[in-house]
């Protein structure tokens, strides 16, 4: 039985709640019915090809329609859908890729614990960095530092973790010792201010919160290598290592959420040993099974695994779904493609740059002031005047309608207030980097035109 897509859009009005969504405004459109995908295409119930830009949700790494990663799951399924791993049991998918991550995450990591979600890997971290420390006997090193515009899920402590205002704003009280620093937002905190400098001053803001909390009541500190839905903010290079010789220097475990950044979005398996830290601690999902299984995860290293596992006794913490065989058996499959087509060497080394020259570019158009990548992550600053870096006023939603135009011509791009952001599938080739390219410069385009005859902006520019 097929429907419409009116009667579809009408049950899910009635009944389905969405994530993150305004349902008074979405009740008068109706939601986009997304049927089925190719490569880095998906289609609407309109059968209207649309670019996905954003992979999904910074997921769908290895493109849609992986006939392989249907048969891995399929053949699991048949075999034993579901284990647990609670009762001195294990399973095999579960066991290789435990093995097979750790591989990759390199030697000073030992062991994997897998949860459904980044939410749950990160509550994973909440727990398990107290416990570390209350084994060695300091249960009052307990607080925890993030920061703002952070995204680290929303369970309840992804969201008290995260920085979202928006999230701290509604379902509180959030978990107490949890505290936050300003985020290393060259552009928006400090543009006149030299990059590398920025970068050493935004980590020197961790060092004063450990002294204002007591370094003896810190246990860890979390980041994003780059922060993906907070706008894709890319530090300063010299941001990394200066946060790593502060935790060095205070004793802090560190924390890399690697949600998005992992598994060859920014051109290598994790990134934030390149970015010159080393984590004891990192958290995975999303592309870990290219999205096509819910899986997610937390590379433990030895610091925190001899401690954990070799004297803390029980840890009384775990998920129905750790470890589950189906979901493992696919990133298995998912892992095979990503080392096979090369993906991770050609984000570094092809793809990522070509798309860093490109995107760059965009800047010249009237609109955009400012526009940058990191593999294959990308956000531009849409002003309204960029000469002056005067913004648009917030309350014109200028994003949102940027994403609209999106939509419209074939393209998903996302908006983070006035940034708009992109993170394409890693087997976008060259051309497929040009043709969406093209649809973001129609975009653009298309939203300048609006806003002119809307009469926000000087009618002086013109497209490009
Ligand atoms: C998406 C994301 C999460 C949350 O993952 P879920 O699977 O939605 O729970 C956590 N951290 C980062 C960096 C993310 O991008």
């Amino acid at each position: 039985m097929s429907l419409t897509t009116r009667e579809v859009q009408a049950l899910d009005s009635a009944h389905y709640m969405h994530p993150f969504t305004d349902h008074q405004s979405l009740a008068g459109k109706g939601a986009r019915v997304i049927t089925r995908g190719k490569g880095v295409y998906v289609w609407d119930s309109e059968d209207n090809e649309i670019f996905d830009g954003m992979s999904g949700l910074w997921c769908v790494n290895v493109g849609y329609g992986r006939q392989e990663l249907v048969e891995a799951a399929a053949r699991q399924m048949e075999v034993l859908p579901y284990y647990n791993s609670f009762f001195q049991t294990t399973n095999l998918p579960a066991a290789q890729l435990a093995e097979r991550i750790v591989g990759l995450a390199g030697a000073r990591f030992s062991h994997v614990f897998f949860s459904s979600s980044g939410s749950e890997s990160n509550d994973t971290n909440v727990r398990l960095v107290r416990h570390y420390w209350a084994t060695l006997g300091q249960p009052e090193r307990n607080v925890i530092i993030s920061r703002k515009n952070a995204y680290h899920g929303s369970t309840v402590c992804g969201a008290a973790l995260g920085g979202m205002s928006g999230m701290h704003a509604q379902g509180g009280p959030m978990v107490p010792g949890i505290e936050h620093i300003q985020q290393p937002y060259h552009f928006e905190l400090a543009p006149d201010m030299d990059r590398d400098a920025f970068g050493i001053e935004a980590a020197g803001w961790l060092e004063q919160k450990i002294l204002a909390v007591g370094p003896e009541k810190v246990a860890a500190f979390i980041g994003e290598p780059v922060q993906g839905a907070g706008g894709v903010i890319i530090p300063p290079k010299t941001y990394w290592p200066e946060i790593q010789r502060i935790c060095d220097k205070y004793g802090i475990l560190l924390i890399c959420d690697e949600v998005i950044c992992g598994f060859g979005r920014l051109g290598a398996w994790f990134s934030a040993e390149m970015m010159g830290a080393k984590p004891d601690l990192i958290t995975f999902a999303k592309g870990v099974t290219s999205g096509y299984i819910p899986l997610g995860g937390v590379v433990v290293g030895k610091r925190v695994a001899d401690v954990v596992i070799g004297q803390g006794g029980e840890f009384n913490h775990g998920y129905t779904y750790s470890g589950h065989p189906v979901a493992c058996a696919v990133a298995l499959a998912n892992l095979d493609i990503i080392e096979r087509e090369g993906l991770v060497d050609r984000v570094r080394e092809e793809t990522g740059p070509y798309l860093a020259e490109q995107f760059a570019a965009l800047s010249e158009h009237p609109l955009v002031a400012g526009a940058e990548t990191f593999g294959m992550v990308g956000g531009l600053v849409l002003m309204k005047d960029k000469a002056s870096r005067t913004p648009f006023d917030s309350s014109l939603e200028v994003g949102m309608i940027c994403r609209d135009h999106c939509f419209a011509n074939g393209l998903v791009m996302r908006a983070v207030g006035d940034r708009m952001i992109i993170a394409p599938p890693l087997v976008c080739t060259k051309s497929d980097i040009d043709e969406l390219i093209k649809r973001v410069r129609i975009c653009l385009d298309a939203t300048l035109k609006d806003i002119q005859s809307r009469g926000w902006m000087d009618a002086g520019h013109s497209a490009g």
